[in-house]
């Protein structure tokens, strides 16, 4: 589990607190709306604010949208979808930041646009060879034999000119669902690769394989400290070393979430309809205390862990709305409860 530690690396954070481009638009005047700095709901989107196989989850999706608009929370999305396919999707909220392409990617609304974050860009490209990576993620699928395949997107003998590449993240499919052979996968690619995070996810919308994002891992300076790591932990990082708000929480309900739920930058919910992956991840721990559905870990970090009754947009509203996890905001957030 990464933490932040008290590590002196030089900081990477900018003293203004909202450069740009968080300096304007609906995030800046939504942080400048409340007297404690701000707050953040920092979540994943599939099935974790909407259910692909619950049309219902729709309805709890627009009631945590009210719930969150009327206390003036910045939407922020942390996903692996890229900002065209999200664009597509009029079922979403519009959210105030996209953390896209896992995290590799962050984008600030303006005026109904997105801008991207180049900082956060540079930031990545000085810790990544993707050149290198592609190369040896090549050697890996030739000796692989069937194990191991380049997602459409990154297919290096088939280009798609309607999806390129990201910059910063080259994704894989792993054919297995034995733990034993992804294990010996990982180690394997751990010793071929350029220095790299390796993030695994199981959809069981899609059983039958692994996806595996292959990123960057980087440092961001905070005021807790400095932080490595990759994905949408880092991202999630980065953006409240940013606009550093009084209150932040993380949702999400899959294995490339499992990185910002248990690194402790934030309060952090798992919904009831989480991957057995993600469920057997959150069994592993040893909280100090457990108060309901309300995991106390180490380092004062609070886990909300739905009951399977609590799917999607439900559970976050319900974790918003219980004041062992939100002490602060519970009520207000309750009487937009079903
Ligand atoms: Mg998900």
């Amino acid at each position: 589990m990464k933490r932040f530690t008290d590590a002196s690396a030089p900081s990477t954070v900018p003293a203004d607190r909202l450069p740009p481009p968080y300096a304007t638009g609906p995030l800046a005047r939504r942080l400048a709306a409340r007297t404690d700095g701000g707050a953040i709901l920092f979540s994943d989107v599939d099935n974790t604010l909407v259910c692909r196989d619950d049309p219902s989850s729709q309805a709890d999706l627009e009631r945590l949208r009210r719930a969150l608009d009327a206390h003036q929370y910045v939407l922020a999305f942390v996903t692996g979808n890229d900002l065209p396919t999200l664009a597509r999707r009029p079922e979403l909220p519009p959210p105030d930041l996209v953390l896209a392409a896992v995290g590799t990617e962050i984008w600030v609304r303006q005026n109904g646009a997105y801008l991207l974050d180049e900082a956060y860009q540079v930031l990545l490209a000085s810790h990544w060879d993707r050149t290198a990576v592609v190369a040896a993620l090549q050697r890996a699928v030739a000796t692989a034999r069937g194990l191991l395949e380049f997602q459409p997107r990154d297919r290096p003998d088939r280009p798609r000119p309607d999806q390129p590449p990201q910059p910063f993240k080259v994704s894989l499919w792993v054919y297995t669902e034995d733990p034993v052979v992804l294990q010996a996968v990982e180690e394997q690619l751990r010793a071929a690769l350029p220095p790299c995070a390796l993030v695994f996810s199981y959809d069981t919308n899609d059983p039958g394989r692994y996806c595996l994002d292959v990123l960057p891992e980087a440092t961001v300076s905070g005021d807790g400290g400095t932080y490595r790591g990759s994905g949408k932990a880092l991202a999630v990082r980065y953006v409240l070393s940013r606009l550093r708000p009084g209150q932040a929480f993380v949702a999400g309900d899959s294995g490339n979430d499992l990185g910002m739920l248990l690194d402790g930058a934030c309060p952090a919910i798992l919904v009831g309809n989480a991957t057995p992956e993600a469920r057997r991840a959150v069994e592993g721990l040893r909280p100090e205390r457990r108060v309901g559905p309300v995991l106390f870990l180490p380092g004062g970090h609070r886990l909300y862990v739905a009951p399977p009754t609590e799917r999607a947009a439900r559970a976050v509203l319900a974790a918003l709305a219980s004041p062992v996890f939100n002490p602060a905001e519970a009520a207000g957030f309750r009487a937009f409860l079903p």
